[in-house]
C-alpha cells in the first residue's frame, strides 16, 4: 500500500493506536518498596481464571476479611466484678512495637483417607470443621491450605507438656496415607524441605516436632509406627535415641521420664503406647521391655 507522504504521520499514529487497543493491557505494579523503592515492573493483567477450588477460595477470603476485623479492634480490656460492674478503669493506648504471633510447634499427621482429593474435599467442607496448614500428596506435591499465621483445626483436644491448645501455637501437616501403608520417598523429601523452611522461618525448637499421637494418645494413632521419625531427627526435626544405649537404672521412674518428654501420663498406658509408636516402633502393647526402658532413659535426657 502506498501512502501519500503528507498523510504518513497520521497513518503511523492510526497503526499505533490499533496495536495498543489489540494488545493485552499492561499495568505498572510497584515491587517491594522496601527493597526497590524506585523500581517498577510491568505485568500483564491476565483474565481471572476460576480454578477448581474457586468457591472455597472465595470462602477463605471472606473468613480472612472477618478475622482482619478482629485484629483491627482497638478496645481496652473490660474487667468486671462478680456483680457485673466495672471493677477497675481501663483505656486503649496503641503501642508502636508489636508483630504477629508465630507457631512454635509442628504436628505431623496421616490423613487416614484413600486419596489426596478426598482429603482436600474434607478440608474444604465447613461441616467437617477440620483442616491442616499443609497436606502432602503421594507425588510429593505440597498443598498449602491455611496461612501459617492462622489457627487450623488439626490437633483437637490433648496435652503435650503444659500445652493444651496446640492448634493455637502449631502448624499441622497432613500426609496422604491410609494409615497402614509406608510413607513414600517423594512425600518424605517434600516434608523435609517444608520442615526446614518452617523451622528456620519460625525458629521452632528441635524438640517441638511431634506427632498427633503424642499430643492426643487416647484418641489418635497418627502418624503411626511406619513414620520415619529417625530420618526426621537426623535432619533436626525431633529427637531419636542414640545407637549405643545405656542400661536404664533399676529404679528408673519411667512415668516421670515420659512426662518430662511431654506425654500426658494421666492415662499411663495410652502414653506408653504413644511413646512406643513414635520412638520404638516395634509393637503397640503397654509393656515396657528393657530395650524400651533404655530408649526412654536415653531420650528423656535430650529433652
Ligand atoms: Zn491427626
Amino acid at each position: 500500500m502506498v501512502i501519500n507522504r503528507k498523510y504518513q504521520p497520521f497513518y503511523l499514529l492510526f497503526i499505533a493506536v490499533l496495536i495498543a487497543s489489540c494488545s493485552p493491557k499492561v499495568t505498572a505494579v510497584k515491587t517491594n518498596s522496601a527493597l526497590n523503592p524506585d523500581k517498577t515492573t510491568k505485568t500483564s493483567s491476565l483474565p481471572v481464571i476460576r480454578g477448581p477450588h474457586f468457591s472455597t477460595d472465595s470462602i477463605y477470603t471472606t473468613k480472612t476479611d472477618s478475622l482482619l476485623g478482629i485484629v483491627k479492634q482497638q478496645q481496652p480490656v473490660v474487667l468486671m466484678d462478680s456483680t457485673g460492674l466495672i471493677a477497675t478503669p481501663s483505656e486503649w493506648v496503641g503501642s508502636v512495637n508489636f508483630g504477629i504471633r508465630k507457631a512454635n510447634y509442628v504436628v505431623i499427621h496421616f490423613t487416614a483417607q484413600d486419596s489426596i482429593q478426598q482429603t482436600i474435599r474434607t478440608f474444604t467442607i465447613k461441616s467437617t470443621e477440620v483442616s491442616a496448614h499443609y497436606v502432602i500428596g503421594k507425588d510429593g506435591k505440597v498443598y498449602h491450605m491455611v496461612n501459617d499465621y492462622f489457627r487450623s483445626n488439626h490437633a483437637g483436644i490433648g496435652k503435650w507438656g503444659s500445652v493444651t491448645d496446640m492448634n493455637s501455637i502449631s502448624l499441622g501437616i497432613e500426609i496422604d496415607n491410609n494409615g497402614s501403608e509406608p510413607f513414600n520417598d517423594a512425600q518424605i523429601k517434600s516434608l523435609l524441605l517444608l520442615l526446614a523452611q518452617l523451622k528456620k522461618a519460625y525458629n521452632i525448637p528441635t524438640a517441638n516436632f511431634i506427632g498427633h499421637q503424642d499430643f492426643a494418645p487416647k484418641r489418635k494413632p497418627d502418624p503411626g509406627p511406619l513414620f520415619p521419625w529417625k530420618i526426621l531427627a537426623a535432619n533436626g526435626f525431633g529427637y531419636w535415641s542414640d545407637d549405643a544405649l545405656e542400661l536404664a537404672p533399676q529404679n528408673f521412674d519411667y512415668k516421670t521420664a515420659l512426662r518430662l518428654i511431654g506425654y500426658d501420663t494421666t492415662d499411663l498406658n495410652a502414653a506408653i503406647i504413644a511413646f512406643k509408636r513414635h520412638f520404638v516402633q516395634d509393637d503397640s502393647t503397654t509393656q515396657l521391655s528393657q530395650l524400651d526402658l533404655n530408649v526412654l532413659y536415653n531420650l528423656y535426657q535430650k529433652y
